[in-house]
């Protein structure tokens, strides 16, 4: 369980998050939506302890991630994250890339890693693609790539972040897909998203940002049928 208690967060003088309260459960996929600027990839960045917090607390399975006491490289390995922009080693190949984490962070042996790493790159669709290298895959092959990569860490929770926002359209559908099926397996996940089909069709509960706050959050239906706040419908009329 993800639980963030009245977290502010400033950047100087600019408070991007304004008390954000959201609680997300075992195996409940939570998308976070709202216009550029609002604090959806701050809070991302909060939960997994990359950002300090102002004030507030965030609990991963009860382990408060900003407490001096915790062992953040150890909570780490619980939230895989994959954001907007490819980050893969190029020098390495596929299969070196999804390898490297699980030998060098948790010290598995190059046979154990690499049976873990055929295992989730032949899910995501990349059975054939082990000893390219990352140039030479398209950009849904690399999102798809680094979703492997962080699967092999064995995380509990799984934060994306706009992972189809950089990709030519004719590929967004094979990554969406690819987080689908995750959610059909149970995986627990916060995914920031622009894709509001996605949004609507994958998620339990679906929650709008606005200007640092968390001004709406609810089943899909009620976002996307009958949203309770003008800036929640402004915001999707803008865009439809
Ligand atoms: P987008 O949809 O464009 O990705 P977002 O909702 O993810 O937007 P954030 O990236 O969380 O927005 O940024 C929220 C605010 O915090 C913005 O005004 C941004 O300029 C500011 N900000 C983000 N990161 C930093 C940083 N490292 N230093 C200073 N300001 C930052
Ligand atoms: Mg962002």
């Amino acid at each position: 369980m993800i639980e963030i208690e009245n977290v502010h967060k400033s950047f100087g003088a600019l408070e991007v998050l304004k008390g954000i309260n959201l609680t997300v459960d075992k195996g409940e996929v939570v998308s976070v939506i709202g216009g550029s600027g609002s604090g959806k990839s701050t809070l991302l960045t909060c939960i997994n302890g990359l950002e300090p917090i102002n004030s507030g607390r965030i609990l991963v399975d009860g382990i408060e991630v900003h407490a001096k006491t915790t062992d953040l490289n150890k909570l780490r390995r619980k939230i895989g994250i994959v954001f907007q922009q490819f980050n893969a080693f190029p020098h390495l190949t596929v299969l070196e890339n999804v390898t490297l984490a699980p030998r060098k962070v948790k010290g598995l042996s190059r046979q154990e890693a690499e049976e873990i790493a055929v295992k989730h790159l032949t899910h995501v669709g990349l059975a054939e693609k082990l000893n390219v290298y990352p140039g030479r895959l398209s950009g849904g092959q690399q999102q798809r790539m680094a979703i492997a990569r962080a699967l092999a860490m064995s995380p509990d929770y799984m934060l994306f972040d706009e992972v189809t926002s950089a990709l030519d359209p004719q590929l967004v559908g094979e990554v969406l897909d690819t987080l689908k099926m995750l959610a059909d397996e149970g995986m627990t996940m916060i995914c920031v998203t622009h894709e509001m089909s996605f949004a609507r069709d994958v998620s339990n509960r679906v929650a709008f940002f606005h200007k640092g706050v968390m001004a709406e959050i609810g089943p899909p239906e009620q976002i996307f049928g009958n949203a309770q706040h003008e800036e929640t419908r402004k915001f999707l009329s803008s865009v439809r």
